[in-house]
């Protein structure tokens, strides 16, 4: 045989074109094979593992379709490195399938197919005894070589042909426009879309002149064409340059508006421009349409926000207009009541001033509501300590509070800073509707202020979360969400039984809101509110706090043991905490009997008590004690209303070693108590009751006639609070300009002035005043802000002192103090003068 002739023919009679499979391919190519080989006949096995493989097909000869094992597979397999393997004595030994195919030839030849994505062998066989040379291994070599470049051409082949069809059919189906550019001007092509769009009669290729022009066409029908031609021609100059979300607008048929994009194909064998056009008529007109909804929704919303701004700061303006003459009636109200009338005509002028006074309330309300709404309200930023805020809106509400029999307590932990910055005035107002509420919707039990630290941010600052919960009639789970709405109140027979404007929440929580908290609520009806709320603000290191240590360090090494009686749970629970911080053990009774029961088995430094507890008051309860101690003079310190307090005799009040008013003030009794312990001598006892009981310096030693200019209600009710504490009586006035006139009619000694006020502020009023004040009337700036430039320009008014905000009573005593004297001496140098 010419095996050199045969390999020729090999190569001739093998091609794939016209093949669609690569079974076909192999199955012709095998069929070949065994006609030049003059084989009985050729077996495609696939390789599956290194112990298995199947008959793909096979020539000559059918074999089963059955799955067979190759062993001996490690030589088979070996044969796949090599290539091909040619068996002339086929080994008979082991008998595996393969090796009865192998036994029903005389000779073998194992060709390697690595081409396919598997492995595959290819047998030839015959079945008589061949004798081989050199030239019949070089035509198997050169069928393997054939066999194997067939395989890899028909793969790529084939993959092409994939990836082409499903091109093809994107291309066809997408419904944007394609057009493709070759840059030698020798090929375009473009997808049936494309094709409608440049008017050609035919998708596909399509000579690039033809193109080019269409394009041109495409481009002068649009509207904004001479944009779009500057734009084309920077393209054209750029080879890589391109270009996406270009819109071409065409005005017929109907407006369309195309979006346009062109991507540079760079690659070895091709170089040009992909141009993808996409209708997005409704999509831009839906989106120009949405622009222009936009800008309306914006000028809409502009329009209201400055017409609800106008409405508020009307309403502000209103609101403070309204409270002038008001003040005016509520003072004239209160003149007349003073001046002797009848029963009717008393109960008439009562009636002015009660309703006066809810009418100012709510005027209040509604200016603060309207100022915040209004973005007029700024919040101030000085520091203050945490606890006398607390303290005072306690002290301010305790007559409501004793009025209803109702316990005020409050607790801090005390890893609450001492002091913060903020605006104090704002805080109180929160604090200060929310024990009022808690006070009015309560009949029995108690209001409790907690404040704990919720977080630590940072910057030296920190979130502060304050809870006020009271033991009143609550409110119901459904309302929760209602009650925080402007005017909301959640039903009108209990607004008619208890009053109020239904903005108190309202406005407390969008000023919590503006101190960068939150408020929320817990309430189950006819158990009680618990009001939460949070403030972010900074760590003030000026405040200086209050010293736990110190009053520790006074009580040390005692190991002291109080009880404390009352018969308020909460009380005692509160007290004992706060009796723990002190180093004070405590046994806590809520029956007073319960407490002298233990009396002479028990040791106690101190008894701590409350004046009313039912069966015993007070001093009867001391003498119990005395005599179940068999006198052994147990230290005793009573707590009680300041209106119990005012009605015991000289004598009673001399049987307690201390006695402090509610609500109680744990700064004030720390002291009292390390006092009475170490002071438990009888002579000392006179004197700790003097100590903690603020002694009125007022009229007595200095009568002063006092006006106070001050815009804000709170800081107005402080005020006037702190003074009558000391003894005296106030005039307020809300504005610069009611400042001035209320000083024409009345002569005033001392003027307590805030500096920001509307209408007329501070300095303008105080240059006023002090063109025609006599040098008896003093006039003290009310400020939040001490800086040097202040203070002159305070100083320039004509204003003789400054007291900074929040004011305490202690610094409006000290002031008190220091102007008295010098007021009543010039008060005498000026009737000496008058005099002569
Ligand atoms: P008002 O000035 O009328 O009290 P608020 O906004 O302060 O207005 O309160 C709105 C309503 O919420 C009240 O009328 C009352 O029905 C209810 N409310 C507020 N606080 C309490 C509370 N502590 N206990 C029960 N109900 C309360």
């Amino acid at each position: 045989m010419n095996w050199e002739k045969q390999s020729i023919s090999f190569i001739h009679k093998t091609s794939f074109s016209g093949i669609k499979h690569t079974a076909n391919l192999l199955q012709h190519s095998m069929h070949q094979l065994q006609i030049l080989a003059e084989a009985d006949a050729t077996i495609l096995l696939k390789i599956i593992d290194e112990s298995s493989a199947k008959i793909e097909s096979s020539t000559g000869k059918t074999f089963r379709d059955i799955l067979i094992n190759p062993a001996p597979s490690g030589e088979l397999l070996n044969t796949c490195e090599e290539r091909f393997i040619i068996w002339e004595n086929i080994p008979s030994d082991e008998k595996y399938e393969l090796d009865e195919i192998l036994d029903s030839f005389s000779s073998v030849v194992i060709i390697c197919l690595n081409e396919l994505n598997n492995n595959s062998l290819l047998l030839i066989g015959w079945n008589q005894p061949q004798h081989w040379n050199d030239s019949f291994t070089e035509f198997i070599s050169t069928v393997t070589l054939r066999m194997n470049e067939l395989l890899w051409q028909s793969t790529i082949q084939f993959n092409y042909e994939n990836v082409f069809s499903r091109f093809t059919a994107i291309l066809q189906t997408i419904s944007q426009a394609v057009i493709f550019i070759d840059n030698s001007g020798l090929m375009g092509w473009v997808n049936p879309k494309a094709a409608s769009l440049l008017d050609l009669k035919s998708s596909g290729e399509i000579a690039p002149a033809v193109l080019a022009a269409s394009m041109a066409q495409l481009r002068n029908r649009t509207t904004n064409s001479k944009e779009i031609n500057i734009k084309a021609a920077q393209l054209f100059m750029t080879p890589d340059g391109a270009i996406k979300d270009w819109t071409w607008h065409f005005p017929e048929p109907g407006n369309i508006i195309l979006n346009v994009s062109c991507a540079p194909i760079i690659s070895e064998h091709l170089k040009g421009r992909l141009w993808m056009f996409e209708d997005i008529t409704p999509i831009y007109i839906a989106n120009e349409k949405l622009q222009a909804l936009n800008i309306k929704l914006k000028q809409e919303t502009e329009r209201a926000d400055s017409e609800n701004r106008a409405k508020s700061e009307f309403l502000a303006n209103m609101s403070h207009e309204i409270r002038t003459p008001m003040n005016a009636v509520i003072g004239m109200a209160s003149l007349l009541h003073h001046t002797p009338l009848n029963k009717e005509q008393n109960e008439f002028v009562e009636t002015i001033r009660v309703s006066g006074g809810t009418l100012v309330t709510l005027i209040n309300d509604i200016l603060d509501f309207s100022k915040i709404q209004s973005g007029n309200l700024n919040l101030e930023s000085s520091p203050f300590p945490l606890e006398s805020v607390v303290e005072e809106t306690l002290d301010i509400l305790s007559i409501n509070a004793n009025q209803k029999q109702l316990e005020l307590l409050y607790f801090i932990e005390p890893d609450v800073p001492a002091g913060i910055i903020g605006d104090v005035t704002r805080l109180r107002q929160v604090l200060l509707n929310l024990v009022s509420n808690g006070i009015k919707f309560t009949d029995k039990g108690e209001v409790y202020i907690y404040v704990r630290l919720a977080e630590k941010l940072p910057g030296n600052q920190v979130k502060i979360e304050f809870l006020v919960r009271d033991s009143g009639i609550g409110i119901a789970a459904d309302k929760h969400d209602k009650l925080f709405q402007n005017f909301s109140q959640l039903d009108s027979s209990i607004t008619r039984q208890y009053g109020g404007t239904g903005l108190g929440l309202a406005i407390s929580k969008m000023l919590v809101q503006l101190m960068g908290g939150e408020i929320w609520l817990d309430s189950t009806q006819k158990k009680g509110s618990a009001f939460r709320f949070t403030i972010v603000s900074s760590i003030s290191n000026y405040i200086i706090p209050y010293d736990m240590e110190m009053i520790k360090k006074k009580i040390a090494g005692r190991n002291l043991k109080a009880m404390l009686i009352c018969n308020n749970v909460l009380q005692l629970q509160v007290l004992r905490k706060q009796f723990d911080l002190w180093g004070i053990t405590t046994d806590i009774f809520d029956d007073v009997n319960d407490a002298l029961a233990v009396l002479p088995d028990i040791n106690y430094d101190l008894a701590f008590f409350d004046f009313d507890m039912g069966v015993f008051k007070g001093m009867q309860f001391v003498k119990e004690i005395n005599l179940r101690t068999k006198n052994k003079q147990v230290p005793t310190i009573l707590f009680s209303t300041p209106e119990a307090t005012l009605n015991l005799s000289e004598e009673e009040k001399a049987c307690f070693n201390a006695i402090c008013n509610k609500p109680l003030k744990y700064n004030k009794l720390g002291e009292i108590i390390s006092n009475v312990i170490l002071q438990k001598e009888e002579s000392s006892k006179a004197e700790i009751v003097k100590r903690q009981e603020i002694i009125p310096i007022g009229s007595t030693i200095f009568p002063l006639e006092i006006l106070v200019a001050e815009d804000n209600m709170i800081n107005r009710v402080v005020i006037k609070k702190v003074l009558s504490t000391l003894g005296y009586s106030v005039d307020l006035v809300t504005n610069g300009l009611e400042a001035v006139e209320a000083a024409k009619h009345k002569h005033y000694n001392l003027v307590f002035m805030d500096m920001q006020m509307p209408v007329m502020d501070g300095l303008q009023a105080a240059k006023i005043i002090c063109e025609n004040k006599l040098p008896n009337t003093v006039l003290i700036a009310l400020t939040a802000n001490s800086s040097p430039e202040d203070k002159l320009l305070c100083e320039q008014a004509g204003m003789e002192d400054f007291l900074q905000k929040p004011i305490t009573i202690d610094d409006v005593k000290n002031k008190i103090n220091a102007w008295g004297p010098i007021i009543q001496e010039r008060m005498r140098l000026l009737s000496v003068q008058l005099l002569s």
